[in-house]
């Protein structure tokens, strides 16, 4: 059978090389050793090196296991909250991070942009009391951005409150500056090109003190998977309970892939791609951007309203073996969404564009 190329913003593309490292990881029967051997250790070592590598991680932070993100937006809620959050919200999945909030008992409060917007930070008045403000980097729903340095922004207004920021649909192309977040996190199936069924969890250690804190108040911070405790596992690079070694494993050999193609070639090339595709929507009048304002679009998830039924392009795109993203839900009809994510490559967006003009 024809392989398809997947443009889906995840699960995704998978990143070239996985299948090889799979195979690897059998040969070396990883599948079967015990989570508590050194040679587990060792892969929990180097995904963890990798990673600080390729995202410029700096001392002070720790990368923990879960099994997806949406496990992560509950951990940091149960563990770095005592009271209030801000959360910004322009899309479905800011809006299950605050959600999150609100169904752990957090005084929860948001700032909302229309759906297709992104902030202003120098409009946003942080409540005082909000112990935590959670960002969306990349809002996936809506193909909203909000850049790096406007991120770094609120660490600079509000430097005593815990920053989070949700990366799930763009890691590891924004340029974070790790002194200026807390914590950040993304699951595997997107822009890593990986199976799914892995949460990544950076978190430093004023987290961890606001865990401690938590827990000497009498507060529950979780079970297994409370902060206090994947951290002290953490340390010795281990996990609380079994890991999906093998997820853990591709992760650290797919960081590493990504180390010697380069990050700055791979975040370039994402700009270069996001920009063939922004500029092919913008010229085609079947087609208009979704997102009005540049600064906002993202590189990661490009979309596009449509003037004839969204249906007719991707099942037009399918049948020349492209797969893309609908629109997300009420948005399904008239949208579509193109994930950029550095397992697709420029001819890949070529062939994409080149099918495109034939719909
Ligand atoms: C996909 C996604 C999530 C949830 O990821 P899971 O792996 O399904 O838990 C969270 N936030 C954003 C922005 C996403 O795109």
């Amino acid at each position: 059978m024809k392989r398809k190329i997947f443009f889906t913003p995840g699960p995704a593309a998978i990143y070239p090389g996985v299948e090889q490292f799979m195979q690897e990881a059998f040969e070396q029967q990883i599948t079967s050793i015990s989570h508590r051997s050194n040679t587990f250790r060792s892969i929990y070592q180097d995904t963890f090196e990798h990673l600080k590598a390729l995202l410029s991680i700096p001392e002070g932070f720790a990368i923990l296991f879960t099994g997806s993100a949406t496990e992560i937006w509950e951990r940091i809620m149960m563990n770095c909250v005592a009271e209030s959050s801000l959360h910004l919200v322009n899309g479905s999945f800011s809006k299950r991070f605050y959600q999150t909030a609100q169904l752990l008992h957090k005084s929860a409060h948001k700032v909302e942009a229309p759906l297709g917007e992104g902030f202003e930070p120098n409009k946003i008045q942080v409540d005082y009391k909000a112990e935590l403000i959670a960002l969306t980097h990349n809002e996936t729903s809506m193909g909203v951005a909000m850049p790096s340095e406007d991120i770094h922004s609120f660490r600079e207004a509000y430097p005593n409150r815990i920053i989070a920021v949700d990366m799930v649909s763009s890691a590891p192309y924004p340029n974070l500056d790790f002194q200026k977040v807390d914590t950040a996190f993304f699951s595997v199936q997107k822009g890593f090109g990986l199976p799914a069924g892995l949460g990544v969890w950076i978190v430093n250690e004023q987290c961890l003190a606001k865990a401690e804190a938590l827990e000497n108040k009498g507060l529950v911070t979780g079970t297994y998977h409370r902060l206090t405790n994947m951290w002290a596992y953490f340390e010795k690079f281990e996990c609380p309970c079994t890991p999906n070694v093998l997820g853990i494993y591709l992760l650290g050999r797919v960081a590493k892939a990504m180390l010697e193609k380069g990050i700055q070639k791979i975040r370039k090339e994402t700009e270069e791609k996001a920009k063939m595709l922004y500029d092919f929507f913008e010229a085609d009048e079947r087609f208009n951007l979704f997102v009005k304002n540049a600064k906002h679009r993202s590189a990661t998830v490009v979309v596009a309203n449509t003037v004839p039924p969204a249906k007719e392009i991707i099942e037009g795109l399918s049948s020349q073996g492209l797969q893309i993203g609908t629109g997300y839900r009420a948005f399904k009809a008239q949208q579509i969404r193109v994930a950029n994510f550095p397992a697709v490559s420029l001819e890949d967006v070529e062939q994409l564009i080149q099918a495109l003009k034939k719909c």
